[in-house]
């Protein structure tokens, strides 16, 4: 599936996967940052956890091919995650109720050592023993 959603502004940031068959092009500051720690983020992430980062819709361009995958069961058409079709990276998702108007990225596509840090981290208590405590975020039991 191939998609274009128009964006405008100036304060552009890219989200690419790995390939490079899909990008993301974002022009306004996320609405809202957090990580999560859950055992659920960590298998569809493949890793100790999720960063992911909400841009407003109008501000979120996407170019390339990716594949769709409706993560809720029963499926609701808001809950979906994108990613590339060629080598999986480069996801974005909606989340449903949880900010509606907004298209959320995985931080790490972004590979910017000056992106914004998590407000909190979800889930804590579901980490894997080896992550040490990070200071700043507020560590949260569960959503
Ligand atoms: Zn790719
Ligand atoms: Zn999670």
């Amino acid at each position: 599936m191939t998609e274009v959603m128009q964006a405008s502004g100036s304060q552009n940031r890219v989200a690419r996967c790995e390939c490079g068959g899909l990008q993301i092009t974002v022009t306004a500051e996320p609405r809202h940052v957090h990580a999560c720690t859950c055992t659920k983020c960590q298998r569809s992430s493949g890793s100790a956890l999720s960063w992911s980062a909400w841009f407003p819709e109008a501000a979120v361009t996407i170019e390339g091919v990716y594949q769709t995958y409706h993560y809720s069961d029963p499926v609701d058409p808001r809950k979906m995650t994108g990613f590339c079709a060629t080598c999986g990276g480069g996801k974005f998702f909606r989340t449903g109720d949880y900010l509606s108007d907004c298209i959320g990225i995985s931080a790490g596509s972004f590979a910017a050592a000056d992106f914004l840090p998590p407000d909190h981290i979800h889930w804590w208590p579901d980490r894997p023993n080896w992550m040490g405590t990070p200071h700043g975020p507020h560590l949260l039991d569960g959503n």
